[in-house]
C-alpha cells in the first residue's frame, strides 16, 4: 500500500513537475522575444540636446522674425511675414550654428546663393543671400562655428536690404523663430 501511495505521488509530481517547467520555458521564451522586439527596430534613440552658436560675429539684426506681424519688404514692395531672420554685420563671415551635414547647396537669383544644414534633434539651419564663394559642398560635416560662406545681397527678393545673411531655422520641418535656440541678445 505505502509504495502504491508513493509511485501514485511521484506520478503527480513528475506530471505537474513536467507541466510547471514546460510553463517557466515558455515564459522565459516569450520574454527574450517580446525584449528582443521592443529593443529592436521602431525605438527612438535620443540624439541629444543641439547646442547652437551664432551664424555671423557682432551681428546686428537688420529685420526680425515675424509669423504674424507684417513687414514690409523694400524690394518686392509689399508686407509680409518673415519666418526667417536677417543679421548683418562688418565681418560678413557666415558660421554654421551647430555640427551637422551639409545637405543642400543652391543658388537661385531670388534667395542667392544658399547652404541647408541638418543638425541634431530634427533641426536644419539654411543661410542664404550667401555669395558665391562658398566654403561648404554637399555631404561634408561641419563643426558649430565652422565658416560656410560669405553674406551679400544675393538675393534678389530683399536686395535693398543690402549685404546680410538671411537665416532659417527648422525644427521637424516647420519654421521656428531663431530667438528661442539662438543667443542674438549676447552677439
Ligand atoms: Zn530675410
Amino acid at each position: 500500500m505505502e509504495i502504491k501511495k508513493e509511485s501514485k505521488f511521484i506520478k503527480f509530481f513528475r506530471r505537474y513537475g513536467v507541466l510547471s517547467l514546460t510553463c517557466v520555458f515558455c515564459l522565459v521564451i516569450a520574454l527574450v522575444v517580446g525584449l528582443t522586439v521592443s529593443s529592436g527596430k521602431g525605438t527612438p534613440v535620443s540624439t541629444g540636446v543641439t547646442t547652437f552658436s551664432l551664424p555671423m560675429e557682432n551681428a546686428v539684426i537688420v529685420k526680425d522674425y515675424s509669423d504674424e506681424r507684417l513687414q514690409f519688404n523694400e524690394s518686392l514692395n509689399r508686407w509680409e511675414i518673415h519666418l526667417s531672420i536677417d543679421l548683418s554685420s562688418e565681418n560678413s563671415g557666415v558660421f554654421s550654428v551647430a555640427d551637422g551635414t551639409v545637405t543642400a547647396v543652391n543658388s537661385n537669383s531670388l534667395e542667392g546663393d544658399s547652404v541647408e544644414i541638418s543638425h541634431n534633434g530634427g533641426f536644419v539651419s539654411i543661410y542664404s543671400s550667401l555669395s558665391d564663394n562658398l566654403e561648404v559642398a554637399v555631404g561634408d560635416k561641419v563643426e558649430a562655428g565652422q565658416k560656410i560662406g560669405e553674406a551679400d545681397s544675393s538675393a534678389s527678393n530683399e536686395s535693398k536690404s543690402g549685404t546680410h545673411l538671411h537665416f532659417t531655422l527648422l525644427k521637424d520641418g516647420v519654421e521656428v523663430d531663431p530667438n528661442n535656440y539662438l543667443d542674438l541678445e549676447n552677439k
